[in-house]
């Protein structure tokens, strides 16, 4: 038998085992009943069925069709153990699979319905990260640099072979030397009006194109980023207008022999992602036709002048990279599906898991103690909380796709941004809290948290690192803030500083801070007001001291004496968003049990964040000693609460089976099942 035959039957067999562990009815452990909570254990009923339709996104349906295709064809997954090598091809073969076979073409939403798109990618990345990734790179990079940043000439030329893969690219921007800092790339394309062309080179081997992804194996094109420079009359002999972006064919659409003048490079192994295939370009003199130039926001003529409707290089600069949040939207979006799978696997392993117990008594599940609730509630709570967020970004940024409203643009930059900042770092942190939290079991890599981890992690880096994300978050809101003073408008999300600014900056209500009230404390008008307190303050604080230190120590170096103070205020204003939509998402709810059990996890939300920042709160006295200790005890009673109703919460995310596949994600006789995959 034929090794790749071989191979091929046992994954099937593999998968047919794992799909045999999935059963839908949940036998629930003996539940220990706290001291702490034994006054008020009335179990809340949510009704899953409401919770999960309420959820839905409205492209759950092509969701379910790429489940569905990708649970059918084994020879698709991805096994556990694979090389570097046959992992790339796999990812390349589902990537084709999904257009050529299941139909399904993603690139015609990019502009058209962004919504869908990001359905299709978050469905598509949970069949494999690497696949989510790699269609990202083909569809919202490379074929969204040129249909964003080029014009109908590009468009009519590319459109169809991006769409359905025969021309496959990259997006060449990050080089060695810059990853961050996008304005101080090397690589130049200088016009030569002698033959009409540009010619594209890396200046020294710091400008070499890193981490390019489809470049080390797949790649037939790339929008290579580098400065346009035009031959000029005067002493200076040329003119750099700064960084654009051209399309450069990088390896033979028949052969697939790499162009002359360009050179590749492997990346290698990465940490995880590994179905991607990063490498490296060089280019030496490499000549491309003048309509190579993506010229939405810049052109140059057959005599080598310059045109462009914005009239400075930063300006084009901040049009072009504000064309490129899309994939900052998708992250976040998609990050939030990680979320949910992993959150999934723990809590219902720490439902099914019993360790000690009272004398005499069954043994309880792990997720009675509280310290297992503290780690896995919140979590929940926080997933629900980013749902709602990123659906209402998304809405927001395929909003501004077809209006281009330019206070819409300004409010959709800063807020994927920061979403995508948040919450890729949260879910970083979680799936180590979710692995610890399944003992020795989470370590097994079938569990998925490792490879979820590893696959995950760079999502806090690539599309922006996430400091320094937040640092344009901390930009704008200090933009806002001057432009409130001299009465300007502020655009929806930003809103509430308007009136936080004079209301909230007022001392604390000695009598509000001693409330300490259920009934107060769960009232989002409470909750809301806390989180808007603390930005307003953060906001108002660290302007007074940038003016203060960039007396002396200019902008720069001011803005670096604040920094840690200007992520805090960036990270605040974030939940305060989240926050805010979360309360609206709980008060749209139309099935009243459903609303409450929303309501439950969006107080826990807001408590547990509030707790997290106590020492904020108490230092101005916005909240007294008493209040604090209640905002404490509230936020672990509402952790058990969770907890009770843990199973239809999860259930309500309505992950195909194929995402939970973890054998400790598995339900009633879970170890039984479990030891067949070791081999019993
Ligand atoms: C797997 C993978 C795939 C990728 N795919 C692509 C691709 O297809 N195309 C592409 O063009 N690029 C790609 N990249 C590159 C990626 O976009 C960059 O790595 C990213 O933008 C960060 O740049 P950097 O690596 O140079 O980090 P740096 O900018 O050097 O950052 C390093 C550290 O310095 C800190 N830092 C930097 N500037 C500041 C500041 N102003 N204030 C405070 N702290 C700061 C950061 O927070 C970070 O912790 C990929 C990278 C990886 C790893």
């Amino acid at each position: 038998m034929a090794l790749e035959e071989f191979s091929e039957i046992a994954a099937a067999r593999r998968i047919q085992r794992l799909s045999s562990h999935i059963s839908p009815a949940l036998t629930e452990p003996p539940q220990l009943q706290t001291e702490a909570c034994s006054s008020r254990t009335r179990k809340l009923v949510v009704n899953g069925q409401a919770l999960s339709l309420y959820m839905k996104g409205k492209h759950r349906d092509i969701q379910e069709k790429v489940h569905e295709f990708y649970n059918s064809r084994p020879d698709l997954q991805t096994p556990l153990e694979i090389s570097k090598d046959d992992h790339r091809e796999l990812c390349m073969r589902q990537l084709y699979a999904l257009v050529r076979e299941a139909g399904i073409r993603p690139f015609r939403y990019v502009a058209d319905d962004p919504a869908k798109y990001f359905a299709i990618m978050e469905a598509v990345g949970s069949v494999d990260m690497s696949f989510g990734i790699k269609m990202g790179v083909q569809y919202s990079l490379w074929g969204g640099s040129v249909i964003n940043l080029g014009t109908k000439k590009h468009r009519d030329k590319y459109f169809d072979g991006i769409d359905n893969l025969d021309y496959l690219g990259c997006f060449a921007m990050t080089e060695l030397h810059h990853g961050s800092n996008v304005q101080g790339l090397q690589t130049t394309a200088t016009f030569d009006p002698i033959t009409d062309e540009f010619i594209i080179d890396t200046p020294h081997d710091g400008a070499i194109k890193w981490w390019i992804g489809n470049a080390a194996v797949h790649g037939k094109f790339a929008t290579v980023f580098a400065r346009l420079i035009l031959p000029t009359h005067d002493t200076k002999g040329v003119s750099d207008m700064g960084v654009h972006a051209f399309i450069v064919p990088i390896r033979d659409m028949k052969t697939h022999q790499t162009l002359p003048g360009v050179e590749i490079q492997d990346c290698g192994q990465k940490v995880g992602l590994n179905g991607v295939d990063n490498g490296a370009l060089r280019f030496r003199s490499v000549r491309i036709p003048r309509d190579n130039l993506l010229n939405r926001f810049g052109d140059v003529s057959r005599d080598g002048k310059y045109t462009s409707s914005l009239p400075t290089i930063n300006k084009r600069f901040g049009a072009t990279l504000g064309e490129l949040v899309g994939g900052r939207v998708a992250l976040a979006y998609s990050s939030v599906g990680v979320l949910k799978v992993s959150a999934t696997i723990a809590i219902r392993y720490s439902l099914l898991r019993q360790q000690f117990g009272p004398p005499k008594q069954p043994e309880v599940s792990i997720l009675d103690y509280q310290s297992q609730q503290h780690k896995l509630m919140p979590m929940l709570a926080s997933t629900y909380a980013y749902h709602f967020a990123t659906v209402y970004l998304v809405e927001k940024y395929s909003e501004m796709k077809k209006t281009n409203d330019e206070q819409l643009v300004a409010d959709v930059h800063a807020l994927s941004a920061g979403l995508k900042s948040y919450i890729t770092s949260y879910t970083a942190k979680s799936l180590s809290v979710c692995r610890e939290a399944c003992g020795g079991h989470g370590y097994a890599a079938v569990n998925r948290f490792g490879g979820l981890r590893n696959d995950h992690d760079i999502f806090q880096t690539f599309e922006g690192d996430n400091t320094v994300l937040l640092q344009q978050v901390a930009a704008d809101l200090l933009k806002r803030y001057k432009e409130k003073f001299q009465g300007g408008t502020l655009t929806v999300t930003w809103s509430y500083l308007r009136e936080s600014m004079s209301s909230y900056l007022a001392q604390p209500n000695p009598v509000t801070a001693r409330w300490e009230g259920e009934d107060h404390l769960r009232d989002p008008k409470f909750q809301l007001d806390a989180f808007r307190y603390r930005t307003s303050r953060l906001l108002q604080s660290v302007a007074m001291r940038l003016k203060k230190h960039s007396k002396t120590l200019g902008t720069f170096g001011a803005w670096n004496r604040c920094l840690n103070h200007l992520l805090t205020l960036a990270e605040s204003h974030i939940e305060t968003v989240i926050l805010a939509k979360f309360i609206e998402a709980v008060r749209k709810c139309p099935d009243p049990s459903a609303r409450a059990g929303l309501k439950l996890v969006c107080d826990l939300y807001a408590l547990d964040r509030i707790w997290n920042d106590i020492g904020t709160y108490r230092n101005v006295d916005y909240v007294a000693p008493n209040k604090a200790k209640a905002i404490h005890k509230l936020a672990e009673y509402l952790s058990f609460q969770v907890r009770n109703v843990a199973k239809e919460l999860v259930d309500a995310f309505e992950l195909p089976d194929h995402v939970t596949r973890a054998p400790i994600a598995m339900q009633a006789d879970a170890y039984s099942q479990y030891t067949q995959v070791v081999g019993f």
